[in-house]
């Protein structure tokens, strides 16, 4: 999958794999728990999943009605930015979600707007480069 600032999961248990591509809409949606269920139906049991670099909760700034819309939602993903306005950590939140399903956390995660080895739509506009994460099953 591909992104720059939305989380990019990859998950595995049990010979099953995912990738979820989880921005603010992914998580209020719950496209991770989706792709553990869906997972979990096709036998997997203990899953793993590694969370990738994101724009981070201290660099998120969005409305205050959206953050109030989000937060109502996942909780969890509640943040201010570093110079005091409403925020979104979807990491936090996308955590929270996999917390309460059980799923254990890899935390590979840095922030895409802070670092300039990163891609950032928000940091360089739609012409922005795109980091891309792969996950394959090998075979048995
Ligand atoms: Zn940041």
């Amino acid at each position: 999958m591909r992104a720059a600032d939305c989380l990019p999961v990859l998950l595995v248990g049990d010979g099953v794999i995912g990738a979820a591509h989880s921005g603010r809409k992914g998580m209020y949606v719950g496209i991770v728990p989706a792709t553990v269920d869906a997972m979990r139906k096709l036998g997997a049991s203990r899953i793993t999943a590694v969370l990738g670099p994101y724009a981070c909760g201290k660099c998120y700034e969005v409305p205050a009605e959206m953050r109030a819309e989000v937060t109502a939602q996942v909780p969890a993903s509640y943040s201010e930015t570093s110079w005091g306005t409403p925020a979104i950590d979807v990491a936090a939140g996308v955590r929270a979600q996999l917390a309460d399903l059980d799923v254990e956390v890899i935390d590979a995660t840095a922030c895409t707007i802070e670092s300039g080895s990163l891609y950032s739509y928000r940091r360089e506009g739609p012409e922005s480069g795109r980091m891309a994460g792969l996950i394959k099953l090998a075979a048995r």
